[in-house]
């Protein structure tokens, strides 16, 4: 009866593992966003490092990481895994559930695994300075702590719905030395053009990447950070479901069903590549994996999976992906972390191939199953991250109704201790249920440009 399987710093993994070189066919290549031709490592050199290109497009199965990289990971890493037992107490179920604790990093989030190695690479390259967006403050506040470890410079657009709602993601920021702007901001022609439009916007996550991007690419000293969706964000955030696989074999078990919650993927991708490689290499062909998304922004169970650009503007690369369209301006709920029109590319694919699935939530009841999480097992999970629980819990739930003693294994993205003002809406009874009228999700889509 183990509560907590820990590994060893030794045994924290020294490579992370490119989902890339077992996909059953190549990803479709990010498209040019002016001529549509495929974009070579040239057109990213402006706002990307060049190990960061690479690791984009490699499809070597391994990758090693830089020593210097595992020495600050080493801070937090290798992270907990939970047996909940408590909430299968609670839940009465047969199910074992089990959680892997991504909150105990100093930004409280999953997010350091890839700020760390992108700002390393960025030092190493010779810049002074990154530009970034940031949602709910979490990307933003864990790159502010990894370019302050490098010595570089930080420009954080924040959307300006979690800038108000969430002021102490901006103090972190600050502590650690960046400096913080409300997005759309009129420092950015993206971002004057947007607030001319519609001076009242609550802003979103395409907004925010249109006014970084074009920061870095008007900098010579600057370049560009994303916190989600590319191919090298979710490769450093394997490292989790690496450490899960040794964790699981330490008490010879294995999980039935993969859960993470999905805003632009990559705590999902994080937990769920390992185990989706053994899938699709035969050695675990059955395990269900799943993403959690809102049903208020719902990419992957209502978007269209075609080309479509990652910001509002159409100033980054085109993507093939599950998208929204990028001019869909999701309603602004308290996961802000999850508004996000499109999706990592690859966790598309893997959805679109059956290799992975997704369901939707709303925000009622992604917060009554955070209550519950927190009334057995104590921890106070960010509003994002209540979506993964919500659907461990109806697993466990399934499991109950049939019998069957599954594992089920969610990612615990990050803690929602700068969230409070979400639950506190949760508790005046103030959240919405937004459901986005399917006829507009379709013009949305309809607006994205058509690629041949
Ligand atoms: C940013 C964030 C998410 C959503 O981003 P993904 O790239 O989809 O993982 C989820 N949980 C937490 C705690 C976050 O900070």
């Amino acid at each position: 009866m183990q509560t907590k399987i820990l590994l060893d710093e030794e045994q924290m993994p020294k490579r992370w593992y490119n989902v890339q070189a077992d996909l059953p066919t190549p990803l479709d290549p990010p498209l040019h966003p002016a001529t549509h031709k495929p974009v070579g490592p040239d057109d990213l050199k402006a706002i990307f490092p060049m190990e960061l290109i690479k690791q984009e497009v490699t499809t070597d199965r391994y990758i090693d990481i830089p020593g210097e990289v595992q020495d600050v990971l080493r801070l937090f890493r290798p992270t907990p895994l939970y047996r909940a037992f408590r909430l299968e107490k609670f839940l009465k179920t047969p199910a074992k559930i089990y959680y892997k604790w991504e909150g105990v990093s100093p930004a409280g989030s999953h997010k350091t695994n890839t700020s760390v190695p992108q700002a390393y690479y960025n030092m190493k390259a010779g810049m002074e300075r990154i530009a970034t967006e940031t949602g709910a403050g979490q990307w933003g506040s864990a790159l502010a702590f990894a370019t302050m470890l490098y010595d570089l410079e930080c420009t954080i657009y924040m959307v300006r719905s979690s800038y108000t709602q969430k002021p102490y993601r901006k103090s972190m920021m600050q502590v650690w030395g960046a400096e913080c702007i409300a997005s759309p901001s009129t420092k950015t022609k993206s971002g004057q053009m947007v607030l001319e439009k519609d001076p009242e916007t609550p802003g979103a996550l395409g907004i925010a990447i249109s006014e970084a991007v074009e920061d870095a690419a008007t900098h010579a000293n600057t370049n560009y950070a994303l916190g989600s969706v590319l191919n090298h964000v979710c490769l450093h955030q394997t490292i989790i479901g690496q450490e899960c696989r040794e964790q699981f074999a330490m008490v010879e078990d294995y999980p039935d069903v993969v859960i993470g919650c999905v805003g632009g993927g990559s705590n999902f991708a994080g937990i769920a590549f390992p185990f989706a490689g053994d899938k699709m290499t035969g050695k675990h062909k059955d395990t269900d994996i799943i993403g959690a998304e809102p049903a208020s922004c719902p990419t992957l169970t209502k978007g269209e999976f075609t080309y479509d650009f990652g910001d509002v503007a159409g100033l980054t690369p085109l993507l093939k992906m599950f998208t929204l369209g990028h001019d869909f301006v999701p309603p602004s709920i308290h996961a802000g972390g999850l508004r996000y029109h499109g999706d990592s590319p690859i966790v598309s694919r893997l959805v679109h191939d059956g290799v992975m699935r997704a369901v939707a939530y709303h925000q009622s009841e992604v917060f009554d199953a955070a209550q519950t999480f927190s009334r057995t097992e104590g921890i106070i999970v960010a509003p994002e991250t209540s979506h993964a629980v919500k659907c461990a819990i109806d697993e466990a739930r399934k499991c109950k109704k049939t019998g069957e003693e599954k594992t089920i294994l969610f990612n615990c993205s990050g803690h929602g201790n700068f969230d409070m003002s979400a639950y506190d809406a949760y508790y005046a009874g103030q959240l919405v249920d937004y459901e986005y009228p399917d006829e507009l999700i379709r013009e949305a889509i309809g607006r994205i440009p058509k690629i041949q």
